[in-house]
């Protein structure tokens, strides 16, 4: 199969959707790959690098989208790629349809096959293409709350270890999930006084396993909240309900009461946010401050560690990208339920149920 990478186009998008290593990998399973130019240069993935991994440059992504037969991708195309895109042509990326009628009618008429990242599923009902950026932004979110901690930012001049002789900063951590997990390893790995917060009586047992004392774990409720959101100097929200918007469990008669310079770090903001306060912010952009407490809430947050997050992208992605491009994508999706659960756009129809529901398309 002929396989190809297009350069992201969407603002500020460094990522890429194969490493030379992954294209290395394809080649020896008797793929060819065509990489657009410069498509990972910011990240230090030259073209002299794929080249090596055995890829041919090409000078335009039209070039690109006009050979190849699946397109490996980062982000949604936008409106320009989707009219790059044809019949029975495989998309393989990061799509979030649900909320964007406009992409969803573009691949609709490109007739392409589109697999969306976020859908694909495993045999422990978790979504293994989701999960690396939620472990990136995890574990980002302690040193964006380090940094916010720090004077010149409007924190409180916190040290989130402390040092001998001064105790470490309190990092409260809301939902306990792969995201809280990650900023909770970071957080007791710079020696800071770490609470854990999960409504899943399960999820704090796995917890208080992992963690061994060094992380505290407490049940959720509006009580335990408030104890311990008052009595941090970092909070991180992590939460997450599926298919729904963030709850609010952090209100704004909390974030008043807090000590001026205390932080918090709103990974959950992609999904509207679980603190009163939190409105989207930028990398460019990242903090605000409302009643004297710092704000971080920048919705992409593995965007501003792009090469890692590619890397950690293409270690859980490519099994699947082999699979489609050995065996084409009906056998594929035909073999493995949890790779046809990201199938979302097939034949100009919409195949991924929540999708033509909130679109009120056919399915
Ligand atoms: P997850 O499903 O692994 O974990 C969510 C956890 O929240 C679960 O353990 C659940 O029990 C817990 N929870 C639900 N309601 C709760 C409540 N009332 N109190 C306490 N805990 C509660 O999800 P995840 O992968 O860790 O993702 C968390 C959030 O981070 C999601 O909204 C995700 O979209 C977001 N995210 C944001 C970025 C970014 O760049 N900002 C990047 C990756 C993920």
């Amino acid at each position: 199969m002929l396989v190809g990478v297009p350069k992201e186009i969407k603002v500020r998008e460094y990522r890429v959707g194969l490493t030379p290593s992954s294209v290395r990998e394809m080649i020896a399973h008797g793929h060819k790959v065509i990489v657009q130019k410069n498509a990972g240069y910011e990240i230090g993935f030259v073209d002299e690098m794929y080249v090596a991994a055995g890829a041919e440059i090409v000078e335009t992504a039209k070039e690109v989208f006009d050979r190849a037969d699946m397109i490996v991708k980062v982000k949604e195309p936008q409106a320009v790629e989707c009219e790059m895109l044809r019949e029975g042509q495989i998309l393989y990326t990061y799509l979030h349809l649900a909320p964007d009628p406009e992409q969803t009618q573009g691949l609709i008429k490109s007739g392409c096959v589109a697999v969306a990242y976020e859908t694909v599923t495993d045999k422990f009902g978790g979504l293994p293409l989701l999960a690396p950026m939620s472990e990136v932004a995890g574990r980002m979110s302690i040193q964006a709350g380090a940094h916010a901690l720090e004077m010149k930012n409007g924190g409180r001049g916190l040290l989130l270890g402390g040092v001998p002789g001064v105790a470490p900063a309190k990092v409260t951590i809301i939902g306990g999930g792969v995201v809280g997990t990650n900023a909770a390893r970071m957080a007791v790995g710079m020696g800071a006084d770490v609470v854990i917060l999960d409504r899943s009586i399960r999820r704090l047992q796995q917890l208080d396993d992992i963690f061994k004392g060094a992380a505290k774990t407490i049940v959720s409720n509006t009580g335990t909240l408030e104890e311990h959101v008052l009595g941090a100097d970092l909070v991180i929200g992590g939460v997450l309900i599926p298919g729904a918007a963030a709850p609010k469990l952090v209100t704004r008669e909390m974030v008043s009461a807090m000590p001026r310079g205390s932080v918090l770090v709103d990974v959950a903001i992609d999904q509207g946010g679980c603190f009163a306060t939190s409105k989207a912010t930028t990398h460019e952009n990242p903090t605000y401050i409302v009643d004297e407490v710092v704000h971080y809430c920048v919705a992409n947050m593995p965007g501003g560690v792009a090469r890692t997050s590619t890397l950690a992208l293409n270690n859980a992605t490519l099994p699947f990208a082999l699979a489609l491009a050995d065996k084409g994508w009906k056998k594929a999706l035909a073999d493995d339920e949890h790779l046809l659960n990201g199938l979302n756009i097939a034949n100009g129809k919409v195949t991924y149920e929540a999708v033509a529901r909130d679109q009120n398309l056919a399915y």
